[in-house]
């Protein structure tokens, strides 16, 4: 399986050392065709940014870091810095995978932006605000077209698959959606939010997590933050009889979701 990253403008690629993989990571060795399967599911073209790493909850990626340029660490012919090329001594330790998860929100016209409120609310406090760090990490732009974009790392545990993986958003998720922070909480003192997702958890792969619950979440959110920059957010909350906590129980419940919609349209208004 290949994998890839844009290295300063030059396209670095490599086939994903699954025998490290298995070296390094106790139940990948126990359980091979389980990582054979997790392996298959980020292959899938929505996860073509993430990349398997060596997890290191120290680091602010949330990946091994080369100790000479700081790039995250890959798996390839052992364990190596996709930028120098070097390879690292590596020990036990967790899969990761780091990468984006675009939702499309909007393009660029000769005028300036269009499509979701959020989007452009978000396009000019950071762009205008002098925040182009935040911009380029939760934004990509393919032509015209606009997708937010936010890093996610994805946290294999050591029991996997009889436990659910964490998945993180960085803190900033909420600070640039302009929305609070809620069904997330602090994973050791960290700057990341840890998802809430499941309560009965039934062995999917990450892939099926990522796709059944992080990328609706993440629709949601983008709902949410349309209302709050049409500034009609606890309004709409008010109308729907919830609050922020429970109205993420909206998600994917047939009745509620309809209701959610029908306020929603109500208030914005995407051009
Ligand atoms: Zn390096």
């Amino acid at each position: 399986m290949m994998q890839a990253k844009n290295i300063g403008g030059r396209i670095v690629s490599w086939e994903v050392d699954t025998n490290t993989i298995r070296l390094l990571i106790p139940w990948a060795a126990r359980r091979p065709e389980r990582l054979a399967l997790e392996l298959q599911g980020m292959a899938l073209p929505v996860f073509q940014t993430h990349l398997a790493i060596l997890y290191d909850e120290e680091t602010h990626s949330g990946g091994k870091e080369c100790p000479a340029c700081h790039e995250v660490l890959v798996f390839w012919e052992g364990i190596r810095c996709p930028r120098c090329l070097r390879t690292v001594p590596a020990s036990r330790g967790l899969l990761a995978y780091v990468g984006r998860l675009p939702t499309p929100v909007g393009r660029m016209e000769g005028d300036g932006p269009r499509g979701r409120p959020s989007f452009k609310h978000m396009y000019r406090r950071l762009l205008a605000g002098g925040q182009q760090a935040l911009w380029d990490a939760y934004f990509l732009t393919v032509g015209n077209q606009v997708y937010f974009a936010p890093p996610v790392l994805s946290v294999l545990p050591d029991n996997c698959p009889h436990a659910q993986p964490s998945i993180l958003f960085w803190d900033s998720y909420f600070e640039v959606l302009g929305i609070p922070r809620e069904h997330a909480y602090t994973r050791g003192g960290l700057e990341r939010a840890s998802l809430c997702i499941y309560a009965n958890w039934h062995q999917d792969t990450l892939a099926v997590v990522l796709q059944q619950r992080i990328i609706p979440r993440i629709i949601i959110d983008l709902c949410l933050a349309d209302l709050a920059a049409v500034g009609q957010l606890y309004a709409a909350l008010r109308r729907l009889g919830t609050d922020m906590h429970g109205v993420y129980n909206y998600i994917g419940k047939p009745r509620l979701s309809q209701a959610f919609k029908q306020v929603y349209d109500q208030y914005v208004t995407i051009d």
